[in-house]
């Protein structure tokens, strides 16, 4: 049976499991400041078999996010569950994997091991780091938009989360969840000035910060062009503090990566406003609620645990998979006058 691929040819190699899409942040590019889930979640028996067959179709990597992943009880134990998945090897793909780091691509085709990621915001991950490292995950990215507490509880809108995350990225460290990426998202007139102490606090820190441009795909509709912060920006105001080399990278990567002139600290930039790499996308999604979305942008998604509540079987459930794969969208159209926004917002997606 051939890998999973969609009709432009990528390989979908990847999959995203939100297991809630409550949040205990608030986060002014993601959330509304309301409280709780809009769709809810299901028992992680479900998660567990939807994963077990994408695997058998060749997903190598699976990343848990939300909302926030770690506060549903029973994580560490459905980690644990996740990693006795053995990937099917298909050898050489069809197409080249696409939509990876090289070296992620090279550790994920030497083993028979599922790669298992999660994004967190952190706040919960210091007691959790060492029971999810022990339970097989494989590595962890944090969510953290300023180095500065008072600046921190402004975007979270949550009082006294930063030294808990500070916690969480120490702990991760710790505990070898390697390689660690803390994700900044960058908003005009929240925190454009945190890149030089970003760029301080990966070389102290020994992490790679990531700056992300923030897409339109927030609950409280104040994304415009103008709020992004474009990689051109970032690149400028970060040489204002040292010389970048950037590190040649696969035309694959989400990441565009650069280290500091003398060797020490290393800095990525997710640039999906400002310079679009849809065309390596390898990614589908499962919602908390169950369904597959293809793209962050889709205007429909595709509901997997419906066909599970009807019996299908698993060669069923493979074939709807196939289906679905085979319409995802060939690119976003941020920015373009026939953009439709996407019909979920990010918290309730899964990043
Ligand atoms: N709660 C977890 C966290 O904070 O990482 C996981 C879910 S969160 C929705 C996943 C990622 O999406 C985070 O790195 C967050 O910064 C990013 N994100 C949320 N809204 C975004 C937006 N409008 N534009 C770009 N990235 C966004």
């Amino acid at each position: 049976m051939a890998a999973l691929q969609d009709k432009f040819g990528r390989a979908i190699t990847d999959l995203r499991i939100s297991i809630t899409d409550r949040c205990n942040y608030k986060c002014v590019y993601c959330r509304t400041g309301n409280e709780g889930a809009l769709y809810g979640d299901l028992p992680f028996a479900v998660y567990l078999r939807m994963a077990r067959v994408l695997v058998g179709m060749g997903i190598t990597k699976v990343r848990l996010t939300g909302g926030e992943p770690l506060l549903r009880k029973g994580v560490v134990a459905f980690v644990r569950e996740l990693a006795q998945l053995q990937r099917r090897s298909y050898g050489a793909p069809a197409a080249p994997f696409r939509g990876r780091a090289d070296e992620d691509v090279r550790r994920s085709m030497n083993s028979d091991l599922l790669d298992i990621a999660l994004t967190t915001n952190g706040h919960l991950l210091a007691d959790l780091a060492k029971p999810l490292k022990d339970a097989g995950l494989t590595r962890v990215t944090v969510s953290m938009d300023a180095v500065d507490p008072d600046r921190f509880a402004r975007i979270t809108r949550v009082p006294g989360g930063y030294d808990h995350v500070l916690a969480g990225i120490r702990a991760a460290r710790r505990v070898g969840l390697w390689p660690l990426k803390v994700n900044c998202v960058l908003m005009r007139g929240f925190n454009e000035d945190q890149v030089i102490p970003f760029g301080m606090f990966a070389r102290e820190e020994g992490v790679t910060v990531r700056f992300i441009e923030f897409m339109p795909l927030e609950e409280d509709r104040v994304w415009s062009p103008s709020t992004v912060v474009p990689l051109e920006e970032i690149l400028a105001r970060m040489a204002e503090y040292r010389p970048l080399v950037e590190i040649p990278h696969a035309r694959s990567e989400t990441a565009r990566r650069y280290r500091f002139e003398d060797g020490i600290g290393e800095i990525g930039i997710i640039a999906p406003v400002s310079h679009p790499f849809c065309g390596h996308c390898s990614r589908i999604r499962i919602t908390s609620d169950g369904k597959i979305r293809t793209c962050l942008f889709s205007v429909w998604d595709h509901d997997l645990h419906a066909q599970m509540e009807r019996g299908a079987s698993d060669a069923e459930l493979e074939e709807f998979i196939r289906g679905v794969v085979a319409k995802k969208e060939e690119r976003h159209h941020i920015g373009e006058p026939d953009f439709v926004p996407a019909s979920r917002t990010m918290v309730h997606i899964g990043g």
